[in-house]
Order: structure tokens, then C-alpha cells, then sequence
């Protein structure tokens, strides 16, 4: 964006690796050290048919030999999702969940309910947000070594963004875009979870393109121009539509003239399983999107 002297780095976290990448890989390595280190064989954890979170876990126990199961929401399907299907072929046991059962998983004694019925595990918890993921996202903002002043990332648990921010300095800040419509208590979830950072935090809500795994087709539209015009894939869950609204912050003259920003790709690209018709269309080239969901 050359008139207005913004520059925009994108931390290609996408590319630590095909299965495990991102800030799925960021946010489960110190969780498969203390894993391996306490003589854990097994990782359980829980999500959705599409999750990333699910898809990185089932990768993480066939690169390190653990096993893994995957407690998922909701009744099996006659076809699996194409997530699930790559999570069962990496070795993933899967236990399917009602949802009004699912969704007490966090009350107390459900742990030890699974123990009961699994044995032994190491538990990751949905998203894989808990206190050892914090310092795997802590280290991205390490490697990065241009100057800048903004950070921007997109935010499901907001893990992620608690992580970058405990690692970013007074004079900079971050900008966290919620891929959910609606989450208030996602604020104060972060700043519980930093009480030492010194960096400004800021959110940015209006990107959110009708919720959760809501596609438009703008946003398929921006897909495709950065695809055609970076060679850069992004998912069609978070990242897209973080760095939509980088580059819509951008025209609204949001940011000070010579204003450095880094946008974290923080991966997902698996997303794409849930998006057949999308992923078609994308391969084949820029094309107006025209699907009714
Ligand atoms: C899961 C995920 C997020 C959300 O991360 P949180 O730490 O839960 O906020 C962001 N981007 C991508 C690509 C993800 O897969």
C-alpha cells in the first residue's frame, strides 16, 4: 500500500508443516514435551467434525508415536468429514459425542469420567488452549526480525492471542480479529490470561462474515486475489478473514502513515475440507462464487 506508506509482512506460520502447522503446531508443543516427558503414550482431546484442533492432534501422535483420541461433537454421519477421515487414517480413535453431553465436558469429574473409560492420557483441551500453548505462541513473535508496530490475529479460545501478546513490547500493539460473532467474553479471557503483558491490545469484530465457518463471496473474492496476487493460501476460517480486515483497516486510514504490521497466518489450511465447492473453484481460477448456504 504504497500512498500511505503501510507495510504488511505475513508470519508464514502456514508453512511449519503440511499436517501440523500453525498456531495448532505453536500451541501444542510444550503440551507433547510435558506429554512425552511425564511418560504419557496417549493424547485425548475434543471438537467439531472440521476442527483443526482435532486434525493437528490426530498429525501430532502419528509424527511423535502417541496415541490419540478424539472425542467428537454430535452424531457420526454416514460419510465422516474429510477431517475426520485424514484424523482416523493418522491413527485417531474416535468417539463421538452428543452435543447437550458434549457440552458439559468442562464440568468437573468428566476428566476423570474419561479416565475411567480410556485409562491413562494426556488431556488437551478443546482448541488446545491452556497454559503450556501460550509459551509455543510466545516464540513466533521471537523469530520475526523486521521492526514493527502492529500485530494483527485472528482468535477462536484466544490462545493465541494471549501468547503474542505476552511476548510483545510496550510500543507495540495487537489487533485481534474473533472468527465467532458475538463472543464478549473474549477481552477479559485475555486479559486474565496476560496479567504481565506490556503490549496494547485492541479487537476488531466487524470481520467476523456472519459467524463462525460463514463464507460470503467477498470473502471467497479476497481468497482468490491473494491467492492469484501473493501465491499466499489462506483458510477460510480465520485467517481470511483477519487479513480482510487488515486491508480494509487500511483503506479506512485506520493506520498512522509508516505503520509496520506483521499478520500472523496462523495455518489452518485443512479448513478447506469443510469448503469442497470453494476449494474447486479456487483451483480452477478466479470465478464468481454463487453457493447458497
Ligand atoms: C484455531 C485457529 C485459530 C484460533 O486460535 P485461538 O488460539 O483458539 O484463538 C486461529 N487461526 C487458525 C488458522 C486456527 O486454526
Amino acid at each position: 500500500m504504497a500512498d500511505r506508506n503501510i507495510s504488511v509482512w505475513i508470519k508464514r506460520d502456514d508453512l511449519i508443516h503440511p499436517l501440523l502447522q500453525g498456531n495448532k503446531w505453536r500451541k501444542m508443543k510444550f503440551n507433547l514435551q510435558q506429554a512425552i516427558e511425564s511418560q504419557k503414550d496417549t493424547l485425548l482431546t475434543f471438537g467439531g467434525a472440521y476442527s483443526n484442533h482435532i486434525a493437528a492432534t490426530a498429525a501430532a501422535g502419528q509424527l511423535f508415536g502417541l496415541k490419540t483420541i478424539g472425542i467428537i461433537r454430535g452424531e457420526p454421519t454416514a460419510t465422516p468429514s474429510l477431517t475426520l477421515q485424514q484424523a482416523a487414517a493418522n491413527g485417531m480413535q474416535l468417539h463421538f459425542m452428543e452435543r447437550s453431553h458434549y457440552r458439559l465436558k468442562d464440568e468437573p469429574g468428566r476428566i476423570e469420567e474419561l479416565h475411567y473409560r480410556f485409562g491413562d492420557f494426556y488431556y488437551l483441551p478443546e482448541g488446545g488452549t491452556n497454559a503450556l500453548a501460550l509459551p509455543g505462541c510466545e516464540e513466533l513473535v521471537g523469530e520475526i526480525d523486521v521492526p514493527f508496530d502492529v500485530m494483527c490475529c485472528a482468535a477462536g479460545t484466544g490462545g493465541t492471542a494471549s501468547g503474542l501478546r505476552n511476548a510483545l513490547h510496550a510500543n507495540q500493539r495487537l489487533l485481534v480479529f474473533p472468527a465467532l460473532k458475538g463472543e464478549g467474553s473474549l477481552p477479559q479471557l485475555i486479559a486474565n490470561a496476560t496479567p504481565h503483558a506490556v503490549a496494547n491490545i485492541e479487537f476488531h469484530r466487524e470481520y467476523h462474515f456472519g459467524g463462525y465457518a460463514k463464507i460470503t463471496d467477498e470473502l471467497f473474492q479476497f481468497i482468490q486475489y491473494i491467492f492469484v496476487h501473493h501465491r499466499i493460501l489462506l483458510d477460510p476460517v480465520y485467517t481470511s478473514k483477519m487479513l480482510y480486515g487488515v486491508y480494509d483497516l487500511i483503506l479506512q486510514n485506520y493506520f498512522e502513515p509508516g505503520t509496520r504490521i506483521i499478520a500472523v497466518h496462523s495455518g489452518g489450511l485443512q479448513g478447506w475440507c469443510g469448503f469442497h465447492q470453494e476449494w474447486e473453484m479456487l483451483k480452477n481460477g478466479p470465478a464468481k462464487r454463487n453457493i447458497q448456504r
